[in-house]
């Protein structure tokens, strides 16, 4: 990054005037994808604080998404972890079933891209269900939290659901390590912003798109409707209260912005936005 945003005035200073008006922020393109990396099946949901007569959703999506950039690409999310998808079927992770169809390395091409090219890889956190493809994408810097950073790697790993094992990969990958909110490509129309109490470090993504809007994509701050409209913090969660505070804090976020916010594991969601186009500008 720090080499290319170098370059960059050196080009400008030689090519065409032209060229610069082409160049200007306002006018180059930003496009986030979309893609099923997943699908987790509960029998209850009560673990979220939400109760099984509330709603009738037991499926969440696992989506992983794509931001292209004129200065590089992101992947945001990766997925279940790869033997789901290697299995071909339901696969039994007591208390939920796992479905992964097609890798998110198998979709990539759909887009011209692949799954080892990424300049930078985030997450919103390191639960299993969000860095499936950790293994797979050699060379791209990884952009954490120090604190999740620390706890997932530390000696012990001791928040629940975070897996070694799946993420082994990213341990010795090129990183920087974040303290706070964190603008990707340096126009501010990428950005990381902090919002813990899910995990020590998770993490949301602000994307501004010229067509579609600002979008928050929120990672797991929520992941049911209810969890939003009723501020419900579920059990797999390391500080309740930081939580709550991150929630206030984010969506006072999506009101300055005017942003749109998309509760990452929202089945319904997904599946409207996909009906319409898995490519959003
Ligand atoms: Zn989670």
């Amino acid at each position: 990054m720090k080499t290319k945003l170098r370059r960059l005035p050196l080009l400008l200073t030689v090519v065409s005037s032209a060229l610069v008006v082409a160049c200007a922020p306002a006018e180059s393109p930003l496009t986030l994808y979309e893609f099923d990396c997943g699908v987790i099946r509960f029998e209850s949901i009560t673990m979220f604080g939400v109760g099984d007569d509330e709603t009738d959703v037991r499926d969440m999506i696992v989506p992983c998404y794509v931001v292209e950039h004129p200065a590089g690409s992101l992947l945001w999310e990766g997925g279940l972890p790869l033997a789901i998808a290697e299995a071909g079927d339901w696969v039994e992770s007591p208390p939920v079933l796992l479905r992964q169809d097609q890798t998110l390395a198998d979709q990539l091409p759909s887009i011209g891209h692949a799954i080892d090219a990424f300049d930078y890889v985030a997450f919103s956190h390191m639960h299993f269900d969000h860095v499936g493809a950790s293994s797979e994408v050699q060379g791209a810097t990884l952009l954490i939290q120090q604190a999740e950073f620390d706890a997932a790697f530390a000696d012990s790993v001791t928040v629940p659901f975070f897996d070694p094992a799946v993420y082994e990969g990213l341990r010795n990958a090129p990183r920087e390590l974040l303290d706070g909110e964190h603008d990707v490509f340096g126009d501010g129309r990428v950005r990381i912003i902090p919002a813990p109490g899910h995990t020590p470090g998770h993490q949301v993504l602000f994307v501004d798109l010229a067509e579609e809007g600002p979008v928050v994509l929120a990672g797991d701050l929520y992941h049911f409707r209810e969890s939003r409209s009723d501020t419900r913090v579920p059990e797999i969660n390391v500080d309740s209260a930081l939580t709550i505070m991150t929630m206030g804090r984010i969506e006072q976020m999506v009101i300055d912005e005017g942003a749109q916010l998309w509760i990452e594991h929202d089945m319904a969601a997904y599946l409207e936005r996909q009906s319409r186009s898995n490519v959003h500008r």
